[in-house]
């Protein structure tokens, strides 16, 4: 039931979001799974998609599609109109100072190598630093040590407590005069930790560091403003903010394109070309080597849009009041054990249940049609911080319900009784 687990926020009762009037947008909520209505809490993995997304892909290929800027037909223009279109509404959404500061990758992961193998590769010399922490995930690790390996740079991490929340003060005494970049993620995919990144900016910068902020998990559930946070880098996927997979973006301020050089070479990113020496165009193209994923660029848009439309704010609102109502249901349960439990979180849970594999867990729900990440998320280092290899990992998202985390508060329940 909903017994009291909505508390009036800022004198607004909880109703003021219409959930059911949201999930209408999503066709997918209406699946069956195992004969039952689909219960999506897999939102860190990977989000539903509103049906102005569907609509939009639809429309780009039925009436815009055309590779972009190097023909003089219409459908052309109207693709490369589309294209940076996206871009503005990614820079509005990001508050970012330019559009040119907006390069499309294929997701968070392609931001973060394109920043390690240009960047990284162009300023790093044997025996500088990169500063990460240990609630990273996988993608904000492994292209470091890539790097590092390359250059001779050092990796460091940065610690947390057994709750999970990031530890500042021992991350600001790492930061020294090798220290070249800190890069760290805003909310942690595997336990929900939200960092205080714009402390953790403005420790970097005051040690002449470049910051990168892991955005993926964040901009789904936290409004954001680029030009007043300062990070240098900045990356995120489109498909954790409702939008299209294989398009994401990686942000580069414009104080940092001297010192980033081109990654990958080809088309599209070229002013002029001999077979002697290429003229590189100014950003954001000269980091878009060939053809890109215009289509999805432009269904991310439509994605950011719907996201306004519904207001981050009142995203986080509504998000917040999911987790604290599952949070201590779930915790209640004999045998469970949280896995995070940080100060500042977003809407992940992980737990184990005692008795219980994780992937066991996950399999059971799903026999209720409540999709549930099990696993290691991707992030083994904090888990293995924590104690532990693996967890499950329901993650809210707005369009999930009060009645949806009851239904899977008495499947954890039924099976902690032995059911
Ligand atoms: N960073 C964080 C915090 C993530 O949660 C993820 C995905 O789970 C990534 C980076 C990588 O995103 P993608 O796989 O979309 O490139």
């Amino acid at each position: 039931g909903r017994d009291g687990g909505l508390a009036p926020i800022d004198g607004l009762p909880a109703e003021a979001f219409d959930v059911t009037s949201v999930r209408a947008d999503f066709p997918i909520l209406t699946e069956r799974v195992n004969g039952h209505q689909l219960i999506w809490f897999d939102n860190a993995a990977t989000t539903q998609k509103p049906q102005a997304v569907i609509d939009r892909l639809a429309h780009f290929y039925a009436h815009e599609n055309s590779n972009i800027h190097r023909a003089a037909h219409t459908l052309a223009a109207r693709a490369t109109d589309a294209y940076e279109d996206a871009r503005a509404t990614v820079r509005d959404f990001l508050g970012a100072a330019r559009s040119e500061e907006i390069i499309f990758v294929r997701g968070a992961t392609e931001g973060i190598n394109l920043v390690a193998q240009s960047w990284g590769r162009k300023n790093l010399l044997p025996g500088d630093e990169i500063l990460i922490s240990e609630l990273e995930h996988h993608a904000n690790i492994v292209p470091w040590q890539i790097v590092a390996k390359a250059t001779g740079a050092v990796l460091k991490t940065a610690p947390v407590d057994q709750a999970g929340n990031l530890l500042v003060g021992e991350l600001a005494e790492l930061i020294g005069p090798r220290t070249k970049l800190v890069a760290v993620t805003w909310v942690a995919n595997a336990i929900g930790t939200v960092t205080p990144v714009r402390e953790i900016v403005e420790l970097a910068h005051r040690a002449g560091a470049r910051v990168l902020i892991d955005g993926a998990q964040s901009v789904p559930h936290l409004p954001v403003s680029l030009a007043s946070l300062g990070a240098d880098f900045f990356v995120f996927s489109g498909h954790k903010i409702y939008g299209p997979t294989g398009i994401g973006v990686v942000y580069l301020a414009e104080r940092v394109w001297e010192e980033t050089p081109a990654w990958h070479g080809g088309g599209n990113m070229i002013a002029d070309v001999t077979i002697e020496r290429s003229i590189y165009q100014d950003p954001p193209n000269k980091y878009e080597a060939g053809t890109g994923n215009i289509a999805d660029a432009v269904g991310l848009a439509a994605a950011l849009r719907y996201v306004s439309k519904v207001g981050i704010d009142r995203i986080a609102t509504y998000e917040a009041q999911l987790l604290d109502y599952a949070t201590p249901r779930l915790a209640a349960i004999p045998g469970v054990r949280l896995v995070g439990t940080a100060q500042h979180k977003a809407s992940v849970l992980s737990f184990v249940l005692a008795g219980h594999e994780p992937e066991d867990v996950g399999r059971a729900l799903n026999q209720r049609g409540i999709a549930v990440r099990a696993g290691h998320h991707c992030a083994q280092p904090i888990l293995r911080r924590l104690g532990l290899e693996k967890t499950v990992r329901p993650s809210f998202a707005f369009y999930n319900t009060v009645d949806e985390i009851d239904l899977f508060l008495q499947a954890i329940a039924d099976l902690s009784g032995g059911e």
